[in-house]
């Protein structure tokens, strides 16, 4: 009989989170204060985070105990399935054995859950009653809908206004999960309300959505704000996904000769590969580490490596990443967690000391994948995960032709069940094959502030 599902027992599922920070080639850059230009303290994020939080953003712990409660919440949908692709492997002809660990399976049908949860927690412990966040597609706004319902917490979602009227599934599943969602520029904000006075027709950008839902937490004492990627408080909740995954391969008797994740912040990757990149730290194993992003934002393949915000408009620390500079806009794609100009700063450092490796693909390419693998697997990929998808069967097809039996293991982040317009677009030959002029890296680039040495 042939083990198409390896899955782990409910009691398990990791107690302890793993934080990367310690075993680092070199340290972080740290954050830089966006008016100063000097290295933050704790203190100058405590007015929008909650200090559990905030000292994990800066800690040099290894391991960070994962609260009960929290790990309450996780055995709702954790620990979560991995797959051998059989039936993948067949269609593909390879020798090549395909492994992905199944994130969709959440009520949210990502990996947001896994660190929405921890940090509805942490603000809750702490006497926070509201939080506040921005959303573009609606991923990130629904996940931690869902996370402060099983927290007792309110919740305000900026939402970016066309995707508010375009993309309306996401929102309504937060708003079953009882979030307020205002298309955003709003009237609510003294920001929004400048915008509109502007140009009352603006679709919006999740920069401003960014700016109006930081306007509203600093207003109110009993609101923090919340972020869905990119810091390492959200790499380090991440890091289930991997640590499972782990156990999983040992039941399989394997470990990966390539791991592959999509990059948007880069939490899913990171939270699937930095238990195996430790490993490759220590020295005693030596897989690769893919992470795929579109050709349409390219910022691990063609980006320069520096400070920049990490929102459009300038108000945010400044990171040390990859950055196609704060004001970059980039096209329309359907993988929407895809669109954002930078990484977090920990994967970028991984990419320049060449423990990473970056590729870049275009949506046409990843829908193909997505079709051939739901039509094998039967799970239909989110765009996003359809771009790690489209890596794995490069791979698989390189081994192929090397006729060797590599180990290959990916992250599936999401289920497409509601962006089945993307489907739609592809099948009608629709989607477009973004191609990115030099030009337009180069006058975002152009917008950055002078880099401090
Ligand atoms: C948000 C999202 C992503 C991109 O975000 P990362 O922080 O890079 O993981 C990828 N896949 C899915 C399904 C998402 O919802």
């Amino acid at each position: 009989m042939k083990d198409y599902r390896i899955d782990l027992p409910h009691d398990a599922m990791p107690d302890k989170w793993y934080n990367i920070a310690p075993d680092l080639p070199r340290p972080l850059a740290p954050p830089l204060h966006p008016g100063t230009g000097e290295p933050i303290g704790p203190d100058d994020l405590a007015p929008i985070f909650p200090m559990g939080l905030i000292m994990q953003e800066m800690s040099s712990d290894r391991w960070i105990e994962i609260p009960d409660e929290v790990i309450d919440a996780y055995r709702r949908y954790r620990p979560s399935p991995l797959y051998r692709a059989y039936r993948l492997e067949q269609a593909l002809d390879t020798p090549a054995h395909v492994y992905y660990k199944y994130e969709g399976v959440s009520p949210a049908g990502s990996h947001k859950p896994n660190t929405a949860l921890a940090q509805a927690y942490y603000n809750k412990q702490e006497g926070v009653k509201r939080l506040t966040t921005e959303t573009g597609a609606g991923q990130w706004g629904s996940a931690l809908a869902w996370a402060c319902s099983i927290f007792d917490m309110e919740l305000t979602v900026y939402m970016v206004r066309v995707s508010y009227d375009a993309k309306p599934g996401r929102r309504i599943t937060g708003q079953v999960w009882g979030a307020d969602f205002i298309p955003s520029p709003s009237d609510v904000t003294e920001f929004g309300r400048s915008i509109l006075a502007q140009d009352p027709d603006t679709p919006g950008s999740l920069g401003i959505a960014i700016s109006e839902a930081l306007e509203d937490c600093v207003q109110r004492d009993d609101s923090r704000y919340s972020l869905g990627s990119v810091l390492n408080h959200v790499m380090i909740h991440q890091s289930i996904i991997g640590l499972e995954a782990k156990q999983q391969m040992e039941i399989a008797g394997e470990y990966p000769d390539v791991v592959i994740g999509c990059v948007g912040g880069g939490s899913n990757f990171a939270g699937l590969a930095f238990p195996f990149a430790a490993d490759k730290l220590a020295g005693t194993t030596n897989p690769r580490l893919v992470g795929v992003e579109p050709t349409a934002c390219p910022t691990l393949t063609r980006a320069p490596y520096r400070y920049d915000f990490g929102d459009t408009n300038g108000m945010t620390p400044m990171l040390f990443m990859y950055t196609l500079g704060h004001t970059f806009m980039p096209a329309p794609l359907h993988a929407g967690g895809l669109r954002y100009h930078g990484v977090a700063p920990e994967v970028a450092l991984l990419v320049d000391t060449g423990v990473i490796e970056a590729a870049a693909l275009n949506q046409v390419e990843c829908f193909d994948a997505a079709v051939t693998f739901a039509r094998s697997e039967g799970w239909i990929p989110a765009p996003e995960s359809a771009h790690a998808v489209r890596q794995v069967i490069i791979e698989a097809e390189k081994a192929k032709e090397a006729g060797e039996e590599r180990v290959i293991l990916f992250n599936l982040s999401g289920h497409g069940l509601l962006d089945l317009s993307g489907y739609e677009a592809y099948f009608a030959g629709q989607l477009v094959d973004y191609s990115l002029p030099q030009e337009n890296i180069d006058k975002a680039l152009g917008d950055l502030p002078p880099i401090k040495e």
